[in-house]
């Protein structure tokens, strides 16, 4: 982060404010981990803070401290948009183009107040009057952690901070398997660990805690995947029949996309999720080396995100989704 940035940052912080902090919609362990972590850093800095979440965040993460405080836009569109024109300084986490909100985006052109961006996704928009944006680090929470250093507030990370940057940690590197975990992630997290977070604990919240239904909704995803080796692809539907049928709820597809990686020879996998009441597709993908899915996702799916994980969304029904996936596939090199 440059210093002069660090320098307007400190003082803008030096003095109580009023802070928003916003994750991106249908926000992932990192978006809530970052942002609470970063809430609960503002309060120990006397600020008045609050994270307002453009829509519900999954059961899997309402363990994270302080997660009952979280306001969601879309339940109270009217309250929340008022506090967001109230407020001096708007941190967005996670995320850098503000559609990434959905409808709250209509809200958040309009304020007057700084955007402050910490973000790790590539091609940041330019909405933010100070910029923390950088490819290489794995997780918006490992960046929070270098962040409040940066600042010197290194002593103000406790136990309940430390947990939340932790869990975005675990969730955005598959367990600290993905390339962009790197010697400095290990040191972090050693950090977080003196500090007396319960990581074994930690990881029980998030992936031991499944409910039956999941599970049967995760053995209905793996009858239905697919597997193209000659293109090294697999990739799954979920019909809202499916979902339905197996009682879904917010946070249960989370990983299954990951699955398909794990075939042997395979280096792309795609899951393809029916959002009947959205009438969306919302699809996640994943690769393995040197194949891009952000490009291939913002080429083709209105997306992004990053080389090895990304996601984006189809207007077409799951069957001509699919069909055009495959459509597509067929013209694509994967080596
Ligand atoms: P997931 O597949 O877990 O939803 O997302 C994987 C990565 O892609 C995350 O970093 C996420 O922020 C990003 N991503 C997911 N959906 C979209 C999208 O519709 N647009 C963009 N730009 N990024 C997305
Ligand atoms: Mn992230």
């Amino acid at each position: 982060m440059k210093e002069d940035a660090i320098e307007a940052i400190q003082k803008l912080l030096s003095t109580p404010k009023k802070i928003v902090i916003i994750p991106h919609r249908s926000p992932d362990g990192d978006a809530m981990g970052s942002t609470l972590g970063l809430y609960h850093f503002l309060k120990k800095l006397n600020h008045d803070a609050v994270v307002i979440a453009p829509n519900e965040f999954p059961d899997f993460l309402a363990w994270l401290p302080a997660s009952e405080t979280v306001l969601i836009y879309e339940k109270d569109k009217e309250n929340t948009s008022q506090i967001i024109f109230d407020a001096d300084i708007i941190f967005t986490l996670d995320f850098n183009a503000l559609h990434r909100t959905g409808e709250m985006e209509q809200v958040l052109t309009k304020v007057t107040a700084p955007f402050i961006m910490m973000d790790h996704h590539q091609k940041p928009d330019d909405y933010a009057m100070y910029q923390f944006s950088d490819t290489a680090y794995g997780s918006t929470c490992e960046m929070l952690y270098h962040f409040i250093n940066y600042l010197g507030f290194k002593e103000k990370i406790d136990k309940t901070i430390a947990t939340c940057i932790y869990t975005g940690i675990v969730t955005d590197s598959g367990s600290f398997r993905f390339p962009s975990t790197t010697s400095t992630t290990h040191r972090v997290v050693a950090n977080l660990i003196d500090l007396g977070i319960e990581n074994g604990a930690i990881h029980n919240n998030l992936f031991d805690d499944s409910s039956y239904n999941r599970l049967q909704l995760l053995g209905q995803a793996l009858q239905n995947m697919k597997i193209l080796l000659d293109k090294k692809t697999s990739y799954i539907t979920l019909s809202q029949k499916e979902l339905d049928q197996n009682s879904y709820v917010k946070g249960d597809t989370e990983g299954i996309v990951n699955y398909g990686l794990s075939i042997k020879g395979v280096v792309f996998a795609a899951i393809f999720i029916e959002h009947r009441e959205e009438n969306i597709i919302k699809i996640s993908f994943r690769s393995q080396g040197d194949f891009d899915v952000n490009q291939f996702a913002r080429t083709h799916f209105n997306g992004g995100g990053h080389i090895n994980a990304a996601g984006g969304k189809s207007y077409l029904s799951l069957k001509d989704t699919v069909a055009k996936f495959e459509d597509i596939l067929a013209k694509t090199t994967i080596n």
